[in-house]
């Protein structure tokens, strides 16, 4: 990633905050950048792309204007070359968690004790927020945050642990592959000997299977033992073997994700059905300075789609810059033909 990806915690000031970094909030830092306004980015996703990374990466899309087919994956990549130039600002693993009034703008904080303030809130925040499946396992919840995690924010926190990681799609196999070298032991546990992972990972994985490095379980996990949230075994069920142990310092659960609205809903926003309405000659909500792109919002004839979110994107940015630069005047430029726009592309 080649975006200034900043560390969790501290204090930021800036333009514009976009919370989402799906496909909708990466194209507004470019429609921002193109005026002169800085951003930054907050996603409780430890990527970005949104949906097109989490749900359907390796899936064509073939109705983007100009790319004949394209996967999930593929945009991303896209947009996050086409944004390079105006490098904007990633917090990443962080859930945007409250909004209050700071001055004639916003100041917003994260649930890993970020604050950022800026003139302007632009909120792309999808269908909500990812948030991670709990698997069914008795009393988990007392082992959560000290030994049982649905993310991997700090990779040393699991050096030389007994590291469990339960599950097998990409998440599973990623971090199994990225957490054996520092951990003591690795164990994976998944339900069936089949993936829905990279074929590559679960290559690398068999390999380490065979070299000895890691182990993998074909069963799934009944309950959990500890003490005072210090997860110590792991009772797990397979059909040959039935009941048995193993010990396990650290839980990783990869079970999925679902989307809920989350803490936008507290933003104090009018909200119908859970989208945001907005005026759509600016694409900002009842509340003056928050705006609201994407599959998050809701206007007569909108279509949730990808293309729309785009445009969405470009008149918002006009409206911030109103916003953010009060006494400039904004003129409308081609970047074909304005010779001071292509210097910020850096093609001039
Ligand atoms: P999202 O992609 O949902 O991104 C929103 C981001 O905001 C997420 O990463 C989320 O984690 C983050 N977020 C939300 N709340 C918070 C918070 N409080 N704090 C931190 N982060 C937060 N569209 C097309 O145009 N063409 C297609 O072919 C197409 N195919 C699709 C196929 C599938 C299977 C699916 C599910 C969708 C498809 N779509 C398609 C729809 C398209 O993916 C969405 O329209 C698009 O992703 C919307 O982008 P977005 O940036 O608005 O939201």
């Amino acid at each position: 990633m080649t975006e200034k990806v900043a560390a969790p915690g501290g204090f930021h000031k800036t333009d514009v905050v976009i919370i989402g970094a799906g496909p909708i909030g990466l194209f507004a830092v470019f429609e921002l950048g193109l005026l002169d306004l800085k951003a930054h980015l907050i996603d409780i996703l430890d990527r970005p792309g949104g949906q097109c990374t989490e749900l359907y990466p390796e899936k064509p899309i073939y109705d983007i204007p100009g790319l004949v087919e394209v996967t999930g994956q593929g945009l991303t990549d896209r947009l996050m070359d086409q944004i390079k130039p105006f490098q904007a600002t990633l917090h990443v693993g962080q859930m945007a968690e409250s909004l209050e009034k700071a001055g004639d703008g916003w100041r917003i904080t994260t649930d890993a004790g970020t604050q950022i303030e800026a003139r302007v809130v632009v909120i792309a925040a999808g269908g909500g927020s990812f948030t991670p499946k709990k698997p069914p396992i008795p009393g988990i919840e007392s082992y959560e945050n000290t030994s049982v995690f649905y993310a991997v924010r700090k990779m040393d926190r699991f050096s030389d642990k007994i590291v469990v990681i339960a599950g097998g799609g990409d998440s599973a196999l990623d971090w199994a592959l990225n957490l054996q070298p520092i951990a003591k032991r690795l164990v994976l546990v998944h339900h069936r000997d089949g993936f829905r992972a990279a074929p590559d990972s679960v290559n690398k994985m068999r390999a380490l299977v065979a070299e000895g490095k890691m182990e993998f379980h074909v069963a799934s996990i009944k309950s959990l033992r500890g003490a005072e949230g210090q997860l110590q075994g792991l009772a797990l069920n397979n059909k040959e073997r039935g009941d048995y142990e193993i010990p396990g310092e650290m839980l990783l659960p990869f079970f999925g994700l679902t989307m809920k609205l989350g803490p936008v809903a507290n933003f104090g926003i009018n909200l119908h059905e859970n989208l945001i309405p907005v005026d759509t000659s600016k694409f900002e909500s009842n509340v003056p300075g928050l705006f609201a792109i994407g599959d998050i919002n809701t206007y007569p004839g909108k279509l949730k789609l990808i293309l729309s979110g785009f445009h969405e994107g470009a008149l918002m940015a006009q409206q911030a810059f109103r916003y953010c630069r009060p006494d400039e005047k904004l003129r409308f430029q081609y970047t074909t033909s304005s010779s001071s726009l292509q210097k910020k592309l850096g093609v001039a």
